[in-house]
Parts: structure tokens; sequence; C-alpha cells
């Protein structure tokens, strides 16, 4: 078996007195489709955080093995910028600048974004945006994608399209995917395998029918009948 492209352990992470994560361990292998759910205040940012590197945990260890990009929550496009632009900042972690090349590549993956290329990013839809800040995040190349809150602020349709096109990345390229997600259908559809975050601490772990059968994740996200 390969090494995981994402391995989360004994992750603790406090913001002054409070513990938003408390011991979380989790792994995301090469190629794998992982999805992380839970409620709001479960924990969840501070667990993309820590991923990518924007703060320090209290303890535990985090490893990334090759190259991690994320699409943040609520997309954060540069609104006034083109949307050939706010590719080419995704760019910008690259060693070398090869941008021209990249984008091509991107619009190819995406051929959407290439008929939306000119348009200011501001302009766009929400899941024509969700859909750039895919593309900004595969100009860095990366071996695995933490995608977080996918579905946030979108109507179902736009979602089911963009998981979609997540699906076809991570089938068709052997791209990683890390999906943080509030909808829980949405997650283990798209994903092999999850983990259930509360208050915290990883409440349930499995695959995704594992999940989506266990009263963890049917009483709390599924609605169970
Ligand atoms: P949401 O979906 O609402 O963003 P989340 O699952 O991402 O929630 P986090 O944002 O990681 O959860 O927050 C986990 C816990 O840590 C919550 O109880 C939250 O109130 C607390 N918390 C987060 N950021 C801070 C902060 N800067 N200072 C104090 N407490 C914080």
């Amino acid at each position: 078996m390969t090494a995981p492209v994402i391995e989360v352990s004994g992750l603790v992470v406090r913001y002054g007195t409070a513990t938003a994560l408390d011991g979380v361990a989790l792994t995301v292998g090469a190629g794998e489709a992982v999805a992380l759910i839970g409620p709001n205040g479960a924990g969840k940012t501070s667990l993309v955080d820590a991923v990518t590197g924007v703060l320090r945990p209290a303890a535990g260890r985090v490893r990334v093995r090759g190259r991690a990009a994320l699409v943040p929550e609520g997309r954060q496009m540069f609104g006034g910028l083109t949307v050939e632009d706010n590719l080419a900042l995704g760019a910008w972690r690259r060693r070398r600048a090869r941008g021209a090349r990249d984008t091509a590549r991107v619009y190819e993956v995406l051929p959407r974004l290439a008929a939306l290329r000119d348009r200011r990013a501001g302009s766009l839809s929400g899941g024509e945006q969700q859909m750039v800040a895919f593309g900004r995040a595969l100009m860095a190349d990366p071996d695995v994608l933490v995608v977080d809150e996918l579905s946030l602020g979108l109507a179902p349709l736009v979602t089911a399209d963009l998981a979609e096109h997540l699906r076809a990345l991570n089938t068709g390229r052997g791209l990683a995917i890390l999906l943080i997600e509030q909808n829980a259908r949405l997650a283990l559809d798209l994903c092999a395998r999850g983990y259930v975050l509360e208050a915290g601490r990883v409440r349930a772990a499995g695959t995704a029918d594992e999940l989506a059968a266990g009263s963890a994740v049917a009483d709390a996200y599924l609605g169970a009948a």
C-alpha cells in the first residue's frame, strides 16, 4: 500500500481555553476520496486549517505527502478579476511558473471554464465560481484536493453537477479528495469512505455504506424517517 497523502494523528487544536479538536486521527490514501462530515462547530474548519498549515496544532501530527490544494469555503474569488486571472493566482505556489500551459491543462479538464475565461469572476453564478475555485486549485497540480463545503449556498442541481466534476477528477485522474461537507448524503455518495466529526472528536469512521447505515450519521444528518 502506498503512503497516505494526508495523515493526521492525535490532532489537538485549541483557541485559548476552548478545545476545537481533541485527538483527531484521519487519513486520505493516494487517489482516494474521503468525506469529513459534521455539524456546525464540530471542528471541520479547524481541521482544514491544520492540514493546510494555517494554524499550529497544540498537539498531534499532520503529514501531507505531495501537494495539497484547497478549495476554500465561500470560494474566495477576486471578483474584479477575470476567470483567467483568478486561475493564474492559483499557480503562485508552483516553483516554476508555467502559466499558459497550466491554464490550458485546466481548461482541458474543466472545459466550461474556457468559455468563461474573460468574464469577471464576480459576475458569475455561485456554481460557476465554485468551478473557478476547482480550476484555481488544480493550477497547483495537486496530489490531493481539500474541498471545504462544496454545497454551501448552492442549489442541489448545481451541487450535483459540481460533484460529478469532482468524481471525474477522482476516478479519471486519480486525484485524491478530502471533502468537508455538512451535506452527508452528497459526501457519502461521492466518497468511498468517511469520518463523522462531532464536538472535536471522530464519532464514527468507515466506508460510505457503513456510515450511511450507521446510526451516528442516519440520526443526525440523513433525516432518518
Ligand atoms: P462551521 O461549519 O460552523 O464553520 P466547523 O465544524 O468548521 O464549524 P470550527 O470552525 O473548526 O468548526 O470550530 C470548532 C470549535 O472551535 C467551535 O466550537 C468554535 O466556536 C470554536 N472556535 C473556532 N474558531 C475559534 C476562535 N478563533 N476562537 C475561539 N473559538 C473558536
